[in-house]
């Protein structure tokens, strides 16, 4: 299949056009885990039976060389940066989307020389 390169640079314009306002992404992941309060006869923190506290939830952020910034995120927060981690990979997403249209066009422009 041969796309045109006028076809590839209208398809790479509409990807540009779909990139989302960047100032409000956060990079990471969000996890949740069960917290254990340690306090004697706590009914949620029973050995073999209780739970624990929680959800709490925790921004987790790989900085590279193994090492990891875990941040705590209040429930009120939550939605906030379920939307910056989504907003991040959507733009993620498109730059590829873009990378490889521009893979298209340099192939192209090679046969055309
Ligand atoms: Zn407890």
């Amino acid at each position: 299949m041969k796309e045109t390169v006028a076809s590839l640079t209208a398809s790479r314009e509409r990807f540009v056009q779909q990139i989302p306002d960047p100032s409000t992404i956060l990079p990471g992941s969000l996890l949740s885990r069960m917290v254990r309060c340690n306090k004697p006869g706590c009914r949620y923190c029973e050995k073999g039976k209780g739970k624990g506290h929680g959800p709490i939830w925790i921004l987790s952020v790989s900085l590279g060389n193994r090492r990891v910034r875990q941040i705590p995120i209040p429930n009120e927060m939550k939605a906030e940066v379920e939307q910056g981690l989504q907003t991040y990979a959507h733009i993620q997403k498109v730059l590829k989307q873009i990378g490889q249209v521009n893979l298209e066009l340099l192939a192209e422009r090679k046969r055309r020389r």
